[in-house]
């Protein structure tokens, strides 16, 4: 994972009209408190976070985090790199029952990021990760929660176990990674597709086929914050203020205004997480 430079922060942008949800963000790996980072985003019209857990000591935090503040709202999970660091199977199964009740609380709307990643991970890992997202999978359906899947070097098996488990009613990919064929494999079952900075980069063009053949009604954006900063802010420290900056490029994408793709963005948000 990238690390968050001393850079200074980009400056503020344009505020959005239309405001809109930052459907992914990591608050505990950013500077600002989060009461700083919650005025930031919403004086540029980011009005809501939906706020990650990676491990259970950070998804208890992020349950906490949406307690007090009502624009944030939790997402609770073993990251797929962090269910092979738990233990043995067993070890691995006393965190997802608490995960589970976690995932019970009111202000927690969705199960993730859950799913696998390849990028560096053994054949023992896989088989850790393939176990934990079926886990989580089936927690989110149980509690009627939107599952969240993180999916690097994975589309493959993510696509296939979501298949053989039945993917919950309410699906997001975030940061999607996939490319057009997949962007309409997606569409067909009715999954979200999240897009963050990383839509901006040049080399990006794969992503942006992809965006491109996304319907509008399953369209989210989100930071991945502190990580992938929109160009052409690349380097520095990222932060949901930043949303509209990806939102922008987003709307050019899809040859639509950018109004129009935040009112898109506002309601799918809501539908996804059910707020
Ligand atoms: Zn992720
Ligand atoms: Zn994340």
């Amino acid at each position: 994972m990238p690390t968050s430079t001393q850079q200074p922060a980009p400056p503020l942008p344009e505020p959005l009209r239309v405001p809109v949800a930052d459907s992914h963000t990591h608050l505990d790996m950013q500077d600002p408190s989060v009461g700083e980072a919650v005025a930031a985003a919403a004086s540029v019209g980011v009005t809501t976070l939906v706020q990650v857990g990676c491990d259970l000591e950070r998804s208890r935090w992020a349950a906490e985090t949406a307690a007090a503040f009502p624009s944030v709202h939790a997402a609770v999970a073993l990251h797929p790199n962090e269910a092979p660091r738990v233990g043995d199977r067993a070890s691995l199964d006393a965190a997802l029952a608490e995960i589970e009740k976690l995932a019970a609380l009111p202000q927690v709307l969705a199960v993730g990021e859950t799913g696998l990643d390849y990028f560096r991970t053994g054949e023992e890992g896989v088989a850790a990760q393939q176990h934990s997202f079926r886990a989580h999978i089936a927690i989110a359906k149980q509690l009627g929660r939107a599952l969240v899947i993180h999916d690097r070097d994975a589309h493959e098996d993510v696509l296939r176990i979501l298949d053989e488990e039945g993917a919950p009613e309410r699906t997001v990919f975030h940061c999607y990674s996939g490319d057009a064929a997949m962007a309409r494999h997606c569409a067909a079952r009715g999954w979200y597709m999240s897009f963050a900075g990383n839509v901006t980069f040049k080399n990006a063009q794969p992503l942006r086929d992809a965006l491109a053949v996304a319907p509008a009604e399953l369209v989210l954006v989100e930071t991945d914050a502190p990580f992938l900063t929109p160009a052409p802010y690349r380097g520095r420290p990222n932060a949901p203020y930043l949303v509209p900056v990806t939102l922008r490029a987003m709307a050019e994408t899809k040859g639509m205004s950018e109004d129009a793709l935040a009112e898109h963005v506002a309601a799918n948000t809501a539908r996804a997480f059910g707020y």
